[in-house]
C-alpha cells in the first residue's frame, strides 16, 4: 500500500532525494567513504556547501548583499539569535503574534531585549492574521511568522515596515521554497529545514549584509551571525548530511521548474482540499478564508460529538498517516508541503468522501 505522510514536520521528502541519500550514506562521490565520515574541511564537502548555497541564491533570486548561512539549533535558536544580534538592551522590536511559534519568538526576544507585541490573534485561537496595527516609531525590526504550522494561516501579502531604519524579519520555517518571495523585502529570513527543505538538523538564515554586526563581543561566539559569515558556516562541525539532503531537495525543486511552478501546484493542491472541506457535510475549516495556508490545512468535524480517532483510524488503514491536528487545536491537519504528491491529496479527498458516505 502506498503511504502518504501528512506530518507537519519532519515531513515527507521526495523519493529521488531519499534514494540519493541512501547512496551517499554508503559512499559519497566515489571517495570510498560515507558522507557521514567525511571531514567538513575536505574538498567535496566544502564544494557541497557552496553548491547548496548557490542553489538557494538561484531559486530565491537572493541579492548579492545578503549572506546565506547554514546553522544549527533549529528555528528556535533563531528566536534568540535575531534579537541578540539585531537589538541592544535599549532598543526594541515589533512582533505580530500569529501562533505558538511567534509566541515563543516573542518570549525569547524578551529575555534579551524588548518585544512590542503590536497585534495578536490569540483571542481567536489564531484563526486569522491580524492586519490592523501600528508599528512603533523606533522599532529595529518587525517580526512575522510567514506560515503558522499549527493553525494553518499564512501571509498572502507581507507587511511593509514603516520605520525607514527598520526591516522585516520572517520565520519561514513552514513555507520557504513553497512560492516565490522577494528577498529584498526582508532584512532577515530564517527557516528550519525539516518541512520544505530537508531533514532536521540545519537551519537556513538569509541575512542582509548591513545587519551583520561585528562588534558584539559580549555575545557567545556561536550566537553571532558574523562568526558564521566569516567562517562560511563552518565555524564548528556543521551537519553535513542534513545539508546534503537540502541540496538534493533543492535539485528536486529545480527539476519541478523552480518555486514559481512549485507555487502553482501548491495552490492547486490546497484549493482542491479546501473545496472538499467546504463541500463535505462532515467537516469545516476553522481558518479565515483569506488567510488559509497552502501548506498546513487544519479541519474539524462540524459535529463536536463525532470521534476524531475513528476518522484517523479510517485514514490510517488507507495509508494516510499523521493527520491528527496539533493538540492545541484538535481535529485534523493535513500538511501538504512541496513533496506531497497530488495523488496523496486525492487519496485524502476520497477518504473524506467515503467516510461521509459511510
Ligand atoms: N517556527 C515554525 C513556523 C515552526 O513550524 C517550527 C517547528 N515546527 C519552529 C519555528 C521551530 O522549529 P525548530 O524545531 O527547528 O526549532
Amino acid at each position: 500500500m502506498k503511504i502518504y505522510n501528512f506530518s507537519a514536520g519532519p515531513a515527507c521528502l521526495p523519493e529521488p532525494v531519499l534514494n540519493a541519500t541512501q547512496k551517499a550514506a554508503i559512499e559519497y562521490k566515489e571517495t570510498g567513504m560515507s558522507i557521514m565520515e567525511m571531514s567538513h574541511r575536505s574538498e567535496p564537502i566544502v564544494d557541497l556547501f557552496h553548491e547548496t548555497t548557490s542553489r538557494v541564491r538561484e531559486l530565491l533570486d537572493v541579492p548579492s548583499n545578503y549572506h546565506v548561512l547554514w546553522l544549527q539549533g533549529g528555528a528556535s535558536m533563531q528566536f534568540a539569535m535575531v534579537p541578540m544580534n539585531l537589538l541592544s538592551n535599549t532598543s526594541t522590536a515589533d512582533y505580530i503574534e500569529t501562533g505558538s511559534w511567534s509566541t515563543k519568538a516573542i518570549s525569547e526576544c524578551n529575555k534579551v531585549a524588548k518585544a512590542n507585541v503590536i497585534a495578536s490573534s490569540k483571542q481567536d485561537v489564531f484563526s486569522y492574521i491580524p492586519k490592523e496595527y501600528k508599528q512603533k516609531i523606533d522599532s529595529k525590526y518587525l517580526h512575522i511568522t510567514s506560515n503558522n504550522t499549527i493553525y494553518g494561516t499564512q501571509y498572502k501579502v507581507f507587511p511593509k515596515v514603516d520605520n525607514r531604519d527598520g526591516c522585516l524579519v520572517a520565520d519561514m520555517s513552514s513555507d520557504i521554497f513553497s512560492t516565490p518571495i522577494n528577498v529584498s523585502d526582508f532584512g532577515l529570513i530564517y527557516a528550519g529545514a525539516q518541512k520544505n527543505m530537508g531533514p532536521a538538523g540545519v537551519t537556513l538564515v538569509i541575512v542582509r549584509e548591513d545587519l551583520v554586526n561585528n562588534e558584539l563581543d559580549h555575545l557567545p561566539t556561536m550566537m553571532r551571525y558574523d562568526t558564521h559569515v566569516q567562517k562560511d558556516s563552518m565555524f564548528n562541525t556543521p551537519p553535513v548530511l542534513s545539508v546534503f539532503v537540502v541540496n538534493e531537495t533543492l535539485k528536486w525543486i529545480e527539476d519541478q521548474g523552480g518555486v514559481v511552478s512549485i507555487g502553482s501546484s501548491n495552490k492547486i493542491m490546497s484549493e482542491k482540499l479546501y473545496a472538499e472541506i467546504e463541500r463535505n457535510t462532515l467537516f469545516r475549516s476553522p481558518v479565515a478564508i483569506e488567510d488559509r495556508s497552502t501548506m498546513n490545512i487544519p479541519f474539524v468535524f462540524n459535529d463536536d460529538s463525532m470521534d476524531d480517532n475513528d476518522f484517523l483510524q479510517f485514514c490510517d488503514a488507507r495509508g494516510l498517516k499523521t493527520l491528527k491536528g496539533h493538540r492545541s487545536v484538535g481535529g485534523f491537519r493535513a500538511s501538504i508541503y512541496n513533496a506531497m504528491p497530488m495523488e496523496g491529496v486525492d487519496a485524502l479527498i476520497k477518504a473524506m468522501q467515503d467516510y461521509e458516505d459511510r
